[in-house]
């Protein structure tokens, strides 16, 4: 699933107070420094305002703070599954820059690689394939604007084997090349 894809199911999520993404999903909110839960009571927030997040830590990271109100930083999972996915996310998070594969990722979790897959795609309607992805671009953003790295190096450092598979993936998950995104003010 692409970037907008998913910001809309969030985003849908959001309108109908639905819990469905809760403790898989975070909806930042620009204009306040908060994050929430997708289903939170506060005060629905425009979609230019919002960014969605896959994990807490990626929320805070970027400088918001958890809402009072739904305490998204508190994690009482819901169920079985959303426990799954959110343990391969957080995964996913600590080890991306390692070369992971879905069986030593499951290897972790002591679950086949199949019922890992499964579980994660229902619960967050995206693969661990693409939720590495995800990260590894999010953290090459981070290292084309903040260091003075090569784009060899940044496609290294975030886990990608080659330079050229980065270049591919980075242009498609955000429409410019690296050399672009470090020129521009592309967010
Ligand atoms: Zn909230």
């Amino acid at each position: 699933m692409r970037d907008e894809e998913l910001f809309d199911k969030v985003y849908a999520a959001i309108l109908a107070r639905s819990d469905r993404y809760d403790g898989i999903y975070y909806s930042a909110i620009k204009t306040t420094g908060i994050y929430c839960r997708p289903s939170c009571r506060s005060r629905t927030p425009k979609p230019e305002n919002v960014i969605v997040y896959a994990s807490t830590q990626e929320a805070e990271r970027s400088g918001y703070r958890a809402c009072k109100r739904c305490q998204p930083n508190k994690q009482e999972l819901i169920n079985p599954d959303a426990d799954i996915a959110e343990r391969v996310t957080r995964y996913i998070y600590a080890h991306y820059r390692e070369p992971l594969t879905l069986e030593r990722i499951a290897s972790t979790l002591s679950i086949s690689p199949y019922h890992m897959q499964r579980v994660y795609r229902r619960v967050t309607e995206t693969t661990p394939a693409q939720q590495l992805q995800h990260v590894r671009i999010e953290h090459a953003k981070e290292q084309l604007k903040m260091s003075d790295s090569s784009i060899q190096d940044v496609a290294l450092i975030v886990g990608f084997k080659s330079v050229s598979h980065f270049i591919s993936v980075f242009q498609k998950r955000t429409g410019v090349t690296p050399q672009q995104y470090r020129k521009g003010d592309i967010t």
